[in-house]
């Protein structure tokens, strides 16, 4: 697949890192098919992180995600889903490569500065959910 969805979290766009990643995307790359500053309400975050509804760190994870605003886009490259997975980095940025975005701006393992779409599948669900198709270039 050549399409990704990514968001920066409210960690990155409150730590001021906003710039100095989208630099690191469109430099490893990426070319920016759609973008917005916007803010999860809870049910938008409570169904984006369904997955993660039994695990104990939900409710954190959801309160985080809304706490502030973040930065939705879809990313294009040749292997978008993995070669953007391989550019953010591990979970916990204690095990995050050198290099990547979460080794210089994830905080810790709960607010970790990005995400990045795990499938192409999820990547499509992911992309429609924040936008509407005129907003696609
Ligand atoms: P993302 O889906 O955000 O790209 P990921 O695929 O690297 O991240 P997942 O295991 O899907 O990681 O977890 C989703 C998000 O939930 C993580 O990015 C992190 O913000 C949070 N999270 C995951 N594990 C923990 C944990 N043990 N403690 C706190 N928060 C966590």
């Amino acid at each position: 697949g050549n399409r990704t969805f990514t968001m920066l979290k409210p960690d990155a766009i409150e730590n001021g890192h906003m710039g100095k990643i989208i630099d690191m995307i469109i430099q490893a790359g990426f070319s920016i098919k759609a973008m917005k500053l916007t803010r999860l309400t809870e049910e938008q975050a409570k169904k984006f992180y369904e997955v993660h509804a039994e695990r104990p760190f939900y409710g954190e994870l959801v309160e985080y995600m809304t706490s502030g605003p973040i930065v939705a886009a879809i990313l294009e490259k040749d292997n978008a889903v993995a070669d953007f997975r391989a550019l953010i980095g591990a979970t916990d940025p204690a095990e995050a490569a050198e290099g990547t975005i979460r080794k210089y701006y994830a905080e810790s393992k709960g607010r970790n500065a990005v995400h990045g779409s795990d499938s192409d599948e999820n990547a499509a669900i992911e992309s429609k959910f924040h936008f509407a198709d005129s907003e696609i270039f």
